[in-house]
């Protein structure tokens, strides 16, 4: 009988008129290697190549190391130096990665990259010839006395490979020997980096860094909300810079993060802003880094955006933690049926693993969300979800098979799809390194049937090279005219469902609870942020109807403020 181990491993060719050949997987697969051994020349049983991790991070070097970090947005790199500062380490945060970071990356980087490898390490190799030229310090000194921390992953995509090209660039610009270090995203607490380390991959760690990432998440998602509205101009940047100064020193003297916190929503609610103008609200999407960084590795798009009377719709380094944790649930779902065959490092061998491992999953999920949410409703940023990771797979799932991996794999197209149906914002500009296999190769590709389905949908995908500003400026500007008109349209269609004029709606934004700056208007099924205001002002005009002449006194007390 054939037994549901010998299934997995046999497959019945197809044959007309005749019993099908039986194929042995495992068969096929052995003689293909010893083919494959045979013809690279590595029957004599040669290592396979290995790269080698120059030196490590001992604890008695803690104290004249100082550890480099850049990545991710301002606010993030500033606050995982004051976190890691906070246990005991010295840090840098490095400037965000600009053209001549690139340039320098391109120089010592291997030919094929995507561009987020050569602006990291050419921003990193930029501070070292820095330290050596104007610092005067020697290459023996550097190495000693500084090395690199950097998230890694085994990829599928090139982000597998981007330690090792790191260490390339590195050796190639003079640096032999310069420390990169890695904290895989996906093996949570239980790494370790060699013998008595340096750096403690330590429950402290992770937690330090969590509320680090996650309070960049909520100022970002906060200053990105209030600075297109605001009727002072500057003024949002110069209440974040204030608070980042806050929460940094929090992080880096250890202390609780609630006061800080508390400051914070105090600092940005004092920040006016006028809800009634008109702006379209961009999604942003697309690659990870790309649309992460502030910097030229996405010619400032956030910025160019804003500057072109836009309100951006930022992801949140949140979604991609969740996706991380979902990518773990949905393949421990998958090895469950594995039990048996599967004698890899981490198979599960009991159903009773298998249940654990993913109520860790369930636990970890749970408490990011609640942190975050905690920091939310602490600094004032109201209304916010974060994604349903479940629900965003349901819609990409048609498109997108959800065993593909790489870059945001199947988040991408999901994210289109819900907010296409969601009306989540006016418009969807999906950015992405030239060349990424994930983003370019295969979302772009399966986005063209979704904006199919939706013709209503405002999207465009960008690839950025670093040398393509203007192009890309051009062609974002031409889109966001139609995004422009579309939420003007949406206005005009929210003031004559409501039957009210702009000059009510902004007479209502006088009274206090719907002119506060942290106030966020219910999402009315429009993309623009204003015309959801229209709605809520409405709400609250009838409201007040049914008190007589009680919203004209309430208007005039509040004005009197
Ligand atoms: S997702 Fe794209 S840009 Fe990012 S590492 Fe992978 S291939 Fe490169």
């Amino acid at each position: 009988m054939e037994t549901r181990e010998n299934a997995a491993k046999t497959i019945h060719l197809p044959l007309m008129g005749g019993q099908s050949p039986i194929l042995d997987i495992d068969a096929e697969l052995a003689k293909f290697e010893a083919e494959e051994r045979k013809r690279l020349g590595l029957e004599d049983g040669k290592e396979h190549w290995r790269d080698e991790v120059a030196k490590t991070f001992k604890e008695s070097q803690r104290a004249h190391t100082t550890i480099l970090v850049c990545g991710l947005t301002m606010a993030h790199d500033l606050f995982v130096e004051g976190a890691l500062t906070g246990l005991g380490y010295t840090v840098k945060h490095l400037d965000v990665p600009d053209n001549n970071a690139l340039r320098v990356g391109k120089e010592f980087g291997n030919r094929g990259q995507c561009n987020p490898t050569y602006f990291t390490v050419g921003n990193v190799v930029k501070y070292l010839v820095y330290l050596r030229d104007e610092k005067g310090l020697s290459v023996e000194e550097i190495n000693e006395k500084y090395l690199f921390l950097t998230a890694g992953a085994c990829g599928p995509c090139r982000f597998g490979m981007y330690a090792t090209e790191y260490r390339k660039a590195l050796r190639d610009a003079g640096f032999d020997g310069f420390r990169v270090m890695l904290f895989q995203q996906q093996g949570g607490i239980k790494q370790a980096t060699g013998e008595k380390e340096g750096l403690e991959l330590n429950p402290a760690f992770f937690i330090k860094i969590l509320q680090a990432i996650l309070t960049g998440d909520v100022l970002n998602a906060i200053g990105y909300r209030i600075r297109p509205y605001e009727v002072v101009p500057g003024s949002t940047n110069e209440a974040l810079e204030h608070c980042k100064r806050i929460i940094h020193r929090a992080l880096s003297e250890n202390r609780s993060l609630i006061p800080a916190l508390v400051e914070t929503r105090r600092i940005m609610a004092g920040v006016p802003i006028d809800r009634t103008i008109i702006k379209p609200k961009v999604c942003i999407i697309g690659e990870f880094w790309a649309m992460t960084t502030e910097g030229d590795g996405n010619y400032g798009l956030q910025k160019f955006l804003e500057q072109e009377g836009a309100e951006c719709d930022i992801q949140l380094v949140a979604a991609w933690i969740l996706f991380m944790v979902w990518e773990n649930q949905y393949d421990t779902r998958e090895r469950m049926y594995l039990r048996g065959t599967d004698n890899g490092r981490k198979s599960l061998k009991a159903p009773a693993e298998a249940a654990i491992k993913l109520l860790k999953l369930k636990f970890a999920d749970k408490a990011v969300r609640v942190i975050f949410q905690s920091f939310a409703y602490l600094m004032g940023l109201e209304g916010y979800h974060l994604p349903d990771m479940d629900l965003i797979a349901k819609e990409a799932k048609d498109y997108y098979n959800l065993n593909v991996r790489g870059g945001e794999a199947h988040m991408e197209v999901g994210k289109l799809v819900l907010t296409v149906k969601k009306k989540k914002a006016t418009m969807v500009l999906s950015v992405k390194p030239f060349g990424c296999m994930p983003s370019s190769g295969v979302s772009d590709g399966v986005q063209s049937i979704i904006t199919e389905k939706h013709p209503d949908a405002i999207f465009l995908p960008i690839e950025t090279n670093g040398d393509g500003a203007v192009n890309v400026y051009s062609r974002v500007q031409m889109i966001l005219f139609k995004a422009r008109l579309a939420a003007k349209a949406e206005m005009a269609k929210a003031l004559e469902e409501t039957g009210m004029t702009l000059d009510e709606v902004r007479e209502l934004q006088k009274l206090p609870w719907l002119g506060r700056t942290l106030h966020h208007p219910a999402h009315a099924h429009q993309g623009a942020s204003a015309s959801d205001f229209v709605y809520e002002a409405a709400k609250w005009k009838k409201r007040l109807a049914r008190l007589g002449g009680a919203p004209k006194k309430l208007l005039q007390i509040a004005a009197s403020f």
